[in-house]
């Protein structure tokens, strides 16, 4: 099976965009990611998953704390920026979440501690246990197919 195929195959699952931040001695990154997901309840988990050779992965490593940014459907170009997608650099601003940087605008922002590291194939799982939540009543972004979309709503089904 070669590499398209397999990549072909994940990009039918729709999903949302995250942009992933944390903060070493004071410089902020952050990192465009899709593969996010909750983990627990009790306690509240999420996971992360970052490729080897992307230069947030030992930044999370030192710092111990990321947050996940849910972007809104309005916010294309940030994952744009944080993909490195764009050549000019542009200037972004950040707030803070229980002391730690978030995008403004996003859906969800959801400021984590790492509670654990696994390194599985050229990825590492971070599990982050999450410190606090804001949220912002706006329509998310999707990423389907290597395309970004918007939600469309479904009419219930009548039975
Ligand atoms: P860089 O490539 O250096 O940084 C990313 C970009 O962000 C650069 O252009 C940089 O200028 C900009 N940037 C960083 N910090 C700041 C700041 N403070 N202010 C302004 N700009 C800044 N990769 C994964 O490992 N896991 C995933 O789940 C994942 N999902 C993805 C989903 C989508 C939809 C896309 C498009 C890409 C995804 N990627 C994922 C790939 C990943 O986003 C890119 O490979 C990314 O370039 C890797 O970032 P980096 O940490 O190596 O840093
Ligand atoms: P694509 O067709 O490369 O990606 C479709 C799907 O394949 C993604 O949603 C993801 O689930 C999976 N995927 C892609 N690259 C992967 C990787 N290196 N490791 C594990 N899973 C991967 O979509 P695209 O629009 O061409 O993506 C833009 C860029 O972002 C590409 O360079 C892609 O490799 C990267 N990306 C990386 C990840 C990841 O590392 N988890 C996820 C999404 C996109």
């Amino acid at each position: 099976m070669d590499d398209r195929q397999f990549r072909s195959a994940m990009g039918k699952f729709a999903t949302g965009v995250t942009v992933i931040t944390t903060e070493v001695e004071g410089e902020i990154h952050g990192m465009t990611a899709n593969a996010f997901m909750s983990v627990s309840l009790d306690p509240k988990l999420v996971v992360i998953s970052i490729g080897e050779k992307a230069k947030i992965l030992n930044k999370i490593k030192e710092s111990k704390i990321f947050t996940v940014n849910i972007l809104a459907a309005d916010q294309e170009e940030l994952s744009m920026i944080f993909a490195g997608q764009l050549k000019e650099h542009k200037e972004v601003t950040f707030e803070r979440l229980d002391g730690k940087p978030v995008l403004s605008g996003a859906v969800a922002q959801i400021a984590c501690e790492v509670s654990a590291e696994h390194v599985e194939g050229d990825h590492t799982l971070f599990i982050g246990k999450v410190t606090d939540i804001h949220l912002e009543d706006a329509e998310p972004l999707v990423f389907y197919n290597g395309k970004y979309r918007s939600l469309v709503e479904l009419k219930p089904v009548t039975i």
